[in-house]
């Protein structure tokens, strides 16, 4: 074996000697030699491929932690754990994206040049569903307040409505002064807290929320967990929120594909809910004629996407439409609790 010292090593894998060191300290590549007497380490040229695996993986921002677990493996399953990985960075981005989106929105906001007046109709309608002893799930809509929650573990029920109770205020006829960012925050750590206060301080208890909070021109959303928000406009369908679920994100790294999600025994498994995880934070235009939808996965889990944008574009109110969605879930065999909040953005008459 023809041994490299470092200083050769280093230039023949376009190194330094000090990253090497640090690789060696770190345990992300051990020399495969140390002298015992001088403390002198030597490489053999079959490290030098893993060796530049190690500073791209570095260069990639992969935490050291990873890139022990990737070097370790073969080539194709080395490759499945970059493809994951880089996903995930993905995904967190893009929450960071919209966050800095709507901070800039909030900065920026400029008087808008149209005076029309806009207002929601909507209507709210919970349902056991065909399966399940209890209703597990709250539902609010009012003038501003749209809200869906699906609790679950034996105080599910109460978490649900506490976290939605702890947002009622937001539905006050005048929002609290301060920016509409700050305004969710402080209401989601509220409802958090009240949440923890029915969850019997275990895990076992909890619940989704997804809202939105209407402030005259635009909807502030606010989602954690498998419940969901949709727009229907223009006759499509547009999802707005991203799941929390465990079989979402294996989605995301490209482990199982969408239509193996679908009926992965799992499927329900969450990523994380209210007390567990950092809610997605958003912020969107609403146009005259936009129809909105806030669901549990008791619908979506039943009905597909096309039927419900069907079912949303046949409805000519939004009490109907919320019947019809529920009817469907009922119809599919109703195998949880389903709630619906459908609201339309009117032109007002003030
Ligand atoms: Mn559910």
């Amino acid at each position: 074996m023809e041994w490299l010292t470092i200083g050769a090593f280093a230039r023949a894998c376009r190194l330094t000697p000090k990253a090497l060191r640090l690789y060696d300290e770190l345990e992300l590549l051990r020399p495969a030699r140390v002298d015992a007497v001088t403390g002198y380490r030597y490489y053999s040229p079959d490290q030098l491929e893993q060796a530049r695996l190690v500073a791209w993986l570095r260069r990639l921002g992969m935490p050291l932690a990873r890139i022990r677990a990737v070097c370790g493996l073969a080539p194709e399953a080395a490759a499945v754990e970059i493809r994951a990985y880089w996903a995930r960075v993905e995904a967190e981005t893009a929450v960071r994206r919209d966050l800095a989106a709507f901070l800039v929105q909030e900065l920026t906001a400029a008087p808008r040049e149209d005076t029309t007046v806009l207002e929601l109709r909507y209507c709210a309608h919970s349902d056991p569903g065909r399966v399940r002893p209890a209703n597990q799930d709250t539902a609010h809509a009012g003038a501003r307040l749209l809200a869906v929650a699906d609790g679950y573990g034996p105080a599910g029920a109460p978490a649900s409505s506490a976290a939605v109770a702890a947002l009622r205020f937001l539905d006050s006829a005048e929002l609290p002064a301060g920016n509409v960012l700050d305004l969710l925050a402080d209401a989601v750590h509220g409802a958090s807290e009240a949440v923890r206060d029915v969850a019997a301080g275990t895990d076992e208890n909890g619940t989704t929320l997804t809202a939105l909070l209407w402030t005259g021109s635009r909807l502030a959303l606010v989602h954690i967990g498998d419940s969901r928000a949709y727009v229907l406009r223009g006759g499509d369908l547009f999802r707005i929120t991203h799941d929390h679920t465990v079989v979402q994100s294996l989605v995301d790294e490209g482990r199982l594909t969408p239509e193996e999600a679908v009926t992965h025994p799992r499927r329900a498994l969450l990523l994380k809910a209210l007390t567990t995880g950092t809610p997605d934070l958003g912020l969107h235009d609403a146009e005259p004629g936009d129809r909105y939808l806030l669901c549990s996965d008791g619908l979506s889990a039943v009905v597909p996407d096309p039927a419900i944008r069907t079912l949303l574009t046949a409805a000519p109110t939004p009490d109907t439409a919320v019947h019809a969605l529920v009817d469907a879930a009922n119809t599919a065999g109703g195998p949880d609790n389903v709630s619906c909040v459908v609201a339309d953005v009117v032109e007002g008459t003030a």
